[in-house]
Order: C-alpha cells, then structure tokens, then sequence
C-alpha cells in the first residue's frame, strides 16, 4: 500500500523532478517518489514560501496554480480571513468568480 507524507519545515527536498498535480481546488501539489509505495507531497505554493509554520500561504491575485514568489504572501490566519474578506467586493463587482474560484477555502 502506497504510503504518502507531506514534507515539513526542515525536511529535506527529496532529490529528482517532482511529478505536478493540479487538485481539484486549483492547487499544485509536488510529489516525489522516495521508494517503493513511497512518496512524499507538498503543495508547491507552501514550498515556494517556505514551508512556513502555522502560516497561510496566500495567493495575492486569487490563483492558486500561480506560484510566482511576488503572487505569494504569507499571513496569520486572521490576517488571512480579512484579505479575503476584502476581495470580496471586487468578485461582486464584475471580476468575476471565476478568478477567485477557490479562494474561500484556500488554506
Ligand atoms: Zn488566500
């Protein structure tokens, strides 16, 4: 049985191309084979980040497949909440959802 688990502050990167999963939510997730069943994942926006603890990584246009180091911020939860809470106004105001799409539940 495959076994998965999520790389860590500190870990090592594990060497070779990580294979690129876009989640359902919009995310990209980096997974590496580490041996046989084996496989370690992150999702590419925290690693770009940091791999910081207890933090929101945040992606300031609203899309979570782009991972440029200027779309990222990393925030408090609460600080988190409320920059969402401000773009709010901005997706009923003829932005469109589908550039937001996700964002509520981003963690
Ligand atoms: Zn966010």
């Amino acid at each position: 049985m495959a076994r998965y688990r999520t790389l860590k502050h500190g870990d090592p990167i594990p060497p070779g191309e990580p294979w690129r999963v876009t989640t359902i939510d919009g995310y990209v997730l980096l997974r590496w084979k580490v041996g046989p069943g084996e496989y370690v994942e992150c999702r590419e926006h925290r690693l770009v980040a940091g791999l910081p603890v207890g933090k929101v990584v945040h992606h300031r246009n609203g899309d979570p497949a782009d991972n440029r180091p200027e779309n990222l911020e990393v925030l408090d939860s609460s600080e988190h909440s409320s920059r969402h809470a401000a773009v709010q106004p901005r997706t009923l105001n003829g932005f469109g959802f589908g550039t937001f799409r996700g964002t509520a539940q981003a963690p």
